[in-house]
């Protein structure tokens, strides 16, 4: 089937970018976009913050036949065969490439020894979400294992609902990686005063489903039921493929600056490759993140065409809960100092220093966009390896962009 080309496995968010990046640095040969997913390619993000009909397609269906994209859609493919360049598909048929890219993305965590009935969830895809929705009905009793950012964009969109939500946390307090503990507590706060029970610090001792109920007991003894629970413990790289294939793994497909994995002809990018962040000496991560999918994306389609692009953006992500908006730039790990700086009465940015004063990360909560503009100053800061003095950071009559 089909000449060879350029080929993205999985069209989610890095592979719809690469595949239009490819037409856009000037490609005219094939490419081909294969997913496992019936719908046409959709935004992750609106699915656990938006309680309206939540499919928002990245790309207009008519884009495809204009660019000469072929789009295959609810095919999955189950092997690569990297000695002769070829793939195999779910249907029994092989297509073959000039260059691959991997954009498998992540699947969400599942707890072990957890049987996943009709009344516990995982959210990745539309149709999880729109079971979910279904569950936080006004009345009913949503329970939510993980205080990460499906747990609490879930949480605000469950009482949003009119819904009774109680979110079990296993740390001390919510958002406990990543996130600094006063914007985590802050955030907290707010679920709490918007009717959230928030129970952390207790781990599940049990979970049973029922034909009306789902029965969780809680390790110090306590025990409720709620009408559908939703599992949010994080997600995993979908890199089984990759394995098969033997192509270097670490915590998912092993990347280089150029996201080429060990395999000269396959790329990777999105939340199933981690990179060396050059911003950071080249510390390897894996990033789930959207706005790191498109950028990855882009970069590799430039390098499927033989160009030598190093992948060098700052981390950058948001969650939204309520009208609040958290926007985390840079990677935090290493810092030694914080340094606040007010915005308004209700948003301030925390500066994240290393002990030589080097700004690596930038976190910010308020309403809205309030804390979006310094923010995207801070990742140019941090992108220029920065060492702005603490007391101009914490004084926000000096305007960020002087630091630049
Ligand atoms: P995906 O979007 O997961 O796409 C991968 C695709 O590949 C999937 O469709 C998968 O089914 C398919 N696939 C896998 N294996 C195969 C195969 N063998 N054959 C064919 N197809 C295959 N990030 C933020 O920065 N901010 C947010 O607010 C935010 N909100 C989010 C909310 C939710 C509910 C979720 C789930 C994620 C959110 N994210 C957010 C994260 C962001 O959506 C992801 O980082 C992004 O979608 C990753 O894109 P990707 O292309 O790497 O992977
Ligand atoms: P997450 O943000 O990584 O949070 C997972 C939470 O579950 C953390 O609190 C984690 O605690 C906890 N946990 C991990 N393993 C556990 C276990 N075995 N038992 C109990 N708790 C456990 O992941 P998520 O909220 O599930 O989100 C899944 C994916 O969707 C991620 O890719 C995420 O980036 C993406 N997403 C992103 C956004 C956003 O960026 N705004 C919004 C929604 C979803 P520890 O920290 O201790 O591990």
């Amino acid at each position: 089937m089909g000449t060879s080309g350029m080929v993205i496995v999985g069209a989610g968010e890095a592979g719809v970018r690469a595949a239009f990046a490819l037409r856009e640095h000037g490609y005219h040969g094939s490419v081909t976009l294969i997913g496992d997913e019936l719908h046409l390619p959709y935004e992750r993000p609106p699915l656990s913050k938006t309680e309206d009909e939540p499919v928002r397609p990245i790309v207009a269906e008519a884009r495809f036949a204009e660019t000469g994209i072929t789009l295959l859609r609810g095919r999955a493919v189950t092997a690569i065969e990297a000695a002769v360049n070829t793939l195999a598909l779910d249907d029994g048929d092989s297509l073959p490439y000039e260059r691959l890219l991997l954009a498998t993305g992540a699947s969400p965590r599942r707890l072990q020894g957890l049987n996943y009935g009709k009344r516990v969830h995982v959210l990745r895809t539309v149709e999880q979400a729109a079971a979910i929705r279904q569950a936080m009905q006004k009345g009913h009793h949503l329970a939510i294992l993980g205080g990460g950012f499906i747990g609490l964009e879930l949480a605000a969109m469950g009482r949003k609902l009119g819904a009774a939500v109680t979110l079990i946390e296993v740390q001390p307090r919510v958002l406990m990686r990543g996130v600094p503990e006063r914007l985590s507590l802050a955030l907290q706060a707010r679920h709490l005063h918007e009717g959230v029970n928030i129970i952390c610090g207790v781990g599940i001792e049990a979970i049973a489903e029922n034909d009306t109920s789902v029965s969780i007991a809680l390790a110090d003894g306590r025990q409720f039921d709620a009408d559908a629970l939703v599992v949010g413990i994080g997600a995993e790289p979908n890199n089984a493929l990759a394995a098969e294939a033997g192509l270097l793994l670490e915590n998912g497909i092993a990347v280089d600056d150029h996201l080429r994995t060990s395999n000269p002809d396959i790329f990777a990018a999105g939340d199933c490759c981690s990179y060396p962040v050059a911003v950071y000496g080249g510390r390897r991560v894996r990033l789930e993140s959207w706005r790191n999918a498109q950028e990855q994306g882009t970069v590799a389609a430039a390098n499927m065409l033989g160009k030598a692009e190093s992948f060098d953006a700052v981390p950058w992500f948001w969650s939204d809960q309520y009208d609040l908006t958290l926007q985390v730039a840079g990677l935090s790990d290493g810092a030694t100092s914080l340094v606040a700086r007010p915005i308004s009465t209700e948003a301030e940015i925390l500066f994240h220093l290393d002990p030589d004063g080097r700004l690596l990360a930038a976190s910010g909560l308020g309403p809205g966009g309030a804390v979006s503009r310094d923010i995207r100053l801070a990742e140019m800061l941090i992108a220029r390896r920065a060492h702005p003095a603490p007391s101009a950071l914490a004084d926000p009559s000096i305007k960020l962009k002087s630091l630049l």
